[in-house]
């Protein structure tokens, strides 16, 4: 009786395992690795209660079936460690491992032969993990919690091959009961349980800090453009000074807004004008480089910091920026309409702060307005102007 409720610790274990994990993924299903660790442990679950509960262990409809889920197990343990770090397992390989170990385990079985089908059971299961294990660790940027995770794997995978041939070693010297009472085996049983206990305890861990930094991440952009919000945009800026004083890279700050605004409220309505201010997001996210930060700074003004980008550069990008957006249709106002925006521009100069910076990039700004709207001003070119480009249908305070 006590050995039965023994033997059940370990499914019920994984069961919970399986059962926190889908908590886990409920709270935040934007990321599916939880279910496939979820399933992991439920498929353990069901090859242990195989184990323990049927009537022949030994025989080959038992065996296949335990194989068949402790191997999914475990590329499903894998397959979920890498979709965290947004790698793709080897799950074909994995597949080919769990048969041709299967096959080498049925003719083991038949031929009464159970050593070599420990081992060819055990090697499957470690090179799944191994290899599994290799692809997660070629991430590039390895947190803590990312290495201990590895690590606890790694050692797993390696149990798998020395437990077998020791096991193997040993018997021959001792019977089985002799062995189960040695030092070994119980520090192996332990070790065993204490592993795999803070693999799902890291794991549950590794949900939960993704799951916060998702939110944190959530926080700082702005729900309309997805881009970040005043605060964040601010708190990057400050980031980006420091590296680029550091590295001694040239920064340069756009201002932009967008012209004639209140009439595209007052003519369109103000759902318009916000579809309006997430198209104009939408450019700018397709229009900067992955190193460049972009914010919404307020209603319909927007702030970009060009990361290793001189004053000239930043126009021109600006520009780009400034002519896709004046050809750029907003949903809800008539075909053929479009809006314009205004940009300055300002190149940061030796010791300059933030603070200098963007007040030079808003006097170009005023500028752009003064100069009659739809263009990119900065102070080294005063005399380029660009043809005013009028909306059709949008007039400064009335409607069209
Ligand atoms: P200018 O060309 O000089 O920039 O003229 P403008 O009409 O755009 O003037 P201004 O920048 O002062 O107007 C901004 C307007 O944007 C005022 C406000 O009603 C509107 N606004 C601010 N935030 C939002 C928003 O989130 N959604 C919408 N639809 N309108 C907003
Ligand atoms: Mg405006
Ligand atoms: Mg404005």
């Amino acid at each position: 009786m006590t050995e039965k409720i023994l033997a059940m610790a370990n499914p019920l274990l994984c069961t919970v395992f399986a059962l926190s994990f889908i908590a886990l993924w409920r709270r935040d299903t934007s990321t599916s690795w939880p279910v496939m660790i979820a399933f992991a442990y439920a498929a353990q679950a069901v090859g242990f209660f195989i184990f323990h509960f049927t009537g022949n262990p030994n025989g080959v409809v038992a065996i296949t079936a335990m194989h068949l889920f402790y191997s999914a197990g475990a590329s499903a343990m894998m397959w979920g460690i890498c979709a965290r770090n947004g790698q793709r397992a080897p799950l074909a390989l994995f597949a080919t491992i769990a048969v041709i170990s299967l096959a080498l385990m049925v003719a083991a079985t038949i031929g009464a032969n159970y050593n070599a089908r420990l081992y060819a059971a055990n090697a499957a299961y470690g090179l799944i993990l191994a290899l599994g294990c290799q692809v997660a660790a070629s991430k590039t940027e390895k947190e803590f919690l990312d290495k201990v995770i590895l690590w606890l794997i790694a050692i797993g995978a390696f149990q798998f091959f020395v437990r077998p041939i020791t096991a193997i070693m040993v018997e021959g010297a001792m019977t089985a009961e002799e062995y189960r009472a040695t030092p070994f085996y119980a520090v192996m049983v332990v070790w065993l349980a204490v592993s795999s206990l803070l693999i799902a305890l890291s794991l549950m861990i590794a949900a939960l800090t993704d799951q916060m930094r998702s939110v944190r991440e959530a926080s700082k952009l702005d729900s309309l453009t997805r881009l970040r919000t005043r605060r964040a945009f601010e708190s990057d800026v400050m980031e980006a000074f420091e590296k680029a004083k550091a590295d001694h890279v040239p920064l340069s700050l756009v201002v932009a807004d967008i012209d004639h605004f209140k009439g595209v409220n007052d003519v369109y309505g103000h759902q318009v004008g916000d579809r309006a201010i997430a198209e104009f997001g939408n450019v700018l996210s397709g229009m900067i480089r992955h190193a460049d930060v972009a914010g919404r700074i307020g209603g319909e003004e927007f702030c970009i910091l060009a990361w290793n980008c001189d004053e000239e550069k930043a126009h021109a990008m600006a520009e780009r920026i400034r002519r896709r957006f004046a050809e750029t249709a907003i949903p809800g106002m008539p075909a053929g309409n479009r809006l314009t925006a205004s940009f300055g521009v300002a190149g940061r100069r030796s010791g300059e702060g933030y603070g200098k910076l963007f007040a030079r990039a808003d006097a170009e700004l005023y500028r752009a307005k003064h100069g009659g709207r739809n263009r990119v001003c900065h102070e080294e070119m005063p005399g380029v102007v660009v043809a005013e480009f009028k909306p059709k249908g949008v007039r400064k305070g009335a409607a069209a």
